[in-house]
């Protein structure tokens, strides 16, 4: 059937009934003296009528010629059984045709499409008012209203029909494979979904609001007998439109309707897929009125916003979507109680982040969701590199987990593959891959192949570096070893000075500031001839540094006259993330004699690995055999490889050089806004923001930037701090931040500096 354009109705009683008209109607028909005003309408000639003689005040509706009787003696039957007014109807002629003239009560409030923001109480008042109409017609029925609806949403299979009215071909699709999708998700549980007289059009111009309460429903004209869960999938989809959160918003409505009239579990099941299938009815129905009528602009007032949230959501699995949507309906988390619990039976120095630690129940994107159903832009995890829960990630690790995972004694395609396509990511001679599970494995693997390679068991590394959790690593990390339950340093393992160019012995504004660093190392290595020299290309928990140019060059080529290797630690900015490289080493042009990776291999999925030279490997190849049970495994392969594809199809390595430049300039500017921010400093999307108390002194200030982190948690936005001195707040987000999170960040640390929270 096609689509009902409205054109006709447009064309035929809209101007001919002018306000002075119906109030002489309101007075021969009621016996009402007033005034009238023209409100708007899709159908009806609609006024409100104010008495004269009082603050009375009424909607005067003059039903379009093709009203029938039916139809609205079903509207004013159910407002009467649900106990909304008492309607009252007459009929008059108007230009020889006879028209149907109905006086309601006149809600008084703003509708709720004039309210911004909308706070969580009134979007749960709109589920709860909604849900205690649908209750009182649980048990109505009337025959009109047993009709066929073009917005009844049961009735997808004809809006399919109808798609072609949309004539961009990308949002064509998009709402072809969504359709689709709702028809698979909805047909079968169609029949098991409660069924009675809904309101079915209970979007933001149709919900009146006073005192930040819902306080009325109004325009019953779109009553049908449909499934009941549809009445809440309308309200649902339409408050999504026009919010950053569109889920989070939504879940209060939802929440709010559940509270009045329980959801069953069909109705749970397919109320996303309703509000999907609400809003692709809104954008065809709205290209097909722009083709007949492109001059009525009230047919198309949701459309710009229903494609927003259509495109939003467009790769937004189900799953989480509608775990977002009954976040609120379930019981508050316990987070108090959840720590206690970790009491009994974990570690207690597993730290958790934030004064108030987070439950975070899901991931998507760069966005975190807690069990509340808050959502936070992670500013900080770059495990998930190429974004949280990434489908195509999530695809290949599960479907090969359902075909086999062993280990690498047998042969597999997968870890051939996966060696080819890294090595090629690396210069040569890096050439030989180890795989194995965390970056801390990868670490120790390495300084087991420079020992085997040099003979010899000593390590140089940078002050304040950490390489990861097993006995040896804390010994060559001292982060740990000179932090909280340090041993000191072991005799084997030389500090060099980090080479911090703000706030270390060289600056910035020495050019020569690596090569002086790099002596450093020259000192240990001449005088100790020890065998390896371990450093992050850049270090981050030492304080997100970027170390001079000609660091690593010279401290390399020293390193190499004694006989030692040079082992350079990726796991925390590898796979592009610096933007310009896609491995930090390469910003100082130099090839380390073994590389080491970890967290973002896998997106999340334990995946580390150790890349060397043909020749270092030969040396480790003396016959012991090297075995790591997980190490390998097709399945981590398979992630590996999804996410070596998602980062290229994606473009990721440009977007973390664009995304990252834009927020390192934005971060510089706020820094001659707000004093306490002394450095911006970063590559691509690994970026520090220094704080200190003294621009000159360089006082570190550490307290406050626990607070500012704090506070940009408590406003949706998760970084963290690092440094000796923890006075550097760490910004490395999923790969695939948008500029708009950029400024979000950048706004939100703005406003935290400005209100003063220290
Ligand atoms: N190296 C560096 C530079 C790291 O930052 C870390 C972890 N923070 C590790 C190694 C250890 O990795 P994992 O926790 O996966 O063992």
């Amino acid at each position: 059937m096609p689509i009902d354009t409205g054109h006709a109705l447009a064309a035929t009683a809209r101007d001919t009934i002018s306000e002075t008209n119906a109030a002489e109607l309101a007075t021969s028909l009621f016996g009402i003296r007033g005034h009238a005003e023209r409100l708007d309408g899709e159908y009806d000639d609609n006024f409100h009528l104010i008495a004269t003689n009082s603050n009375d005040a009424w909607a005067l509706k003059i039903a379009s010629r093709d009203e029938t009787e039916e139809s609205i003696a079903l509207q004013h039957n159910a407002m009467r059984h649900a106990g909304i007014g008492n309607p009252r109807l007459a009929t008059t002629e108007i230009e020889g045709v006879r028209r149907f003239v109905r006086l309601l009560e006149w809600v008084p409030g703003t509708l709720l499409t004039r309210v911004a923001p909308q706070s969580s109480a009134l979007l749960s008042s709109l589920g709860a008012e909604l849900a205690k109409l649908d209750r009182a017609l649980l048990d109505f029925d009337h025959p009109a209203a047993h009709r066929h609806l073009q917005w009844d949403l049961l009735q997808t299979a004809e809006l399919r029909e109808e798609t072609h009215h949309v004539s961009d071909a990308h949002r064509r699709a998009l709402v072809s494979r969504l359709l689709e999708r709702v028809d698979r998700e909805v047909l079968p549980v169609a029949s098991q979904l409660r069924r009675s007289v809904i309101h079915g059009d209970a979007n933001d111009f149709n919900v009146v609001v006073r005192d930040d309460r819902v306080a009325g429903l109004i325009d019953f004209g779109d009553m049908v007998h449909s499934a009941t869960v549809t009445d809440l999938a309308i309200a649902a989809a339409y408050v999504m439109t026009g919010k950053n959160d569109p889920l989070g918003a939504a879940a209060h409505v939802v929440a709010g309707y559940n509270g009045e009239l329980p959801l069953t579990d069909a109705e749970r099941r397919v109320l996303y897929p309703l509000m999907l299938a609400r809003l692709c009815m809104s954008v065809v129905i709205s290209a097909a009125r722009r083709a007949s009528a492109p001059d009525v602009a009230y047919y198309r007032v949701h459309e710009a916003p229903a494609w927003a949230v259509l495109e939003q959501l467009d790769d937004v699995s189900f799953d989480i979507a509608q775990d977002v949507l009954f976040s609120r309906c379930r019981a508050p988390s316990d987070s108090g109680k959840l720590r206690r619990e970790r009491a009994g039976n974990l570690g207690a120095n597993l730290s958790l982040s934030y004064a108030e630690p987070l439950h975070i129940v899901r991931g998507w994107k760069q966005y975190l969701y807690d069990a509340d159903g808050r959502e936070y832009l992670d500013a900080y995890n770059n495990v998930a590199h190429v974004g949280h829960s990434h489908p195509r990630v999530v695809e290949a690790a599960r479907r090969q987990m359902a075909i086999l995972n062993t280990n690498t004694r047998y042969l597999h395609d997968s870890i051939v593959e996966y060696a080819h396509r890294l090595t090629a990511k690396l210069p040569p001679p890096l050439s030989v891959c180890w795989f194995v599970n965390s970056g801390s494995e990868a670490n120790e693997l390495a300084l087991r192949l420079a020992r085997a390679h040099t003979g010899r068991s000593g390590v140089i590394v940078n002050a304040d570096a950490y390489h990861g959790n097993t006995q040896r690593l804390v010994e060559v990390s001292p982060y740990k070893f000179n932090g909280p339950g340090g041993a000191g340093p072991v005799r084997d393992v030389h500090v060099v000075a980090m080479p911090d160019d703000y706030r270390g012995k060289f600056r910035r504004d020495d050019t020569h500031a690596g090569e002086k660093y790099a002596e450093d190392v020259r000192d240990v290595i001449d005088a100790t001839r020890d065998g390896a020299f371990l450093v992050e290309s850049l270090p981050s928990v030492g304080g997100q540094i970027i170390p001079p140019r000609g660091y690593f060059a010279h401290a390399f080529d020293a390193v190499r006259a004694a006989g030692g290797v040079c082992i350079v630690d990726e796991v925390q900015v590898g796979f592009g993330r610096t933007g310009d490289h896609f491995w930090g080493f390469e910003m100082q042009d130099v090839v380390p004699d073994i590389v080491v990776m970890g967290k973002p291999m896998g997106n999340g999925h334990p995946v580390g690995a150790v890349v060397t030279t043909a020749e270092i490997a030969k040396s480790f190849a003396n016959g012991m055999e090297y075995f790591s049970t997980f190490g390998g495994n097709p399945v981590s392969m398979a992630a590996a490889l999804a996410v070596l594809d998602v980062i290229e199809e994606e473009a990721l390595q440009e977007n973390a050089r664009r995304i990252g430049d834009g927020l390192k300039g934005m971060l510089a500017a706020l820094a001659s806004k707000h004093e306490i921010i002394g450095d911006v400093r970063g590559a691509g999307l690994f970026i520090g923001v220094e704080l200190v108390r003294d621009r000159v002194t360089l006082e570190p200030a550490g307290q406050e930037a626990a607070l500012v982190v704090n506070a940009l948690k408590d406003r949706g936005i998760l970084t963290g701090t690092e440094g000796p001195h923890h006075n550097v707040i760490k910004i490395r987000p999923p790969m695939c931040v948008s500029m708009a999170d950029a400024d979000r960040i950048v706004d939100t640390l703005d406003a935290v500096l400005t209100s003063g929270v220290f």
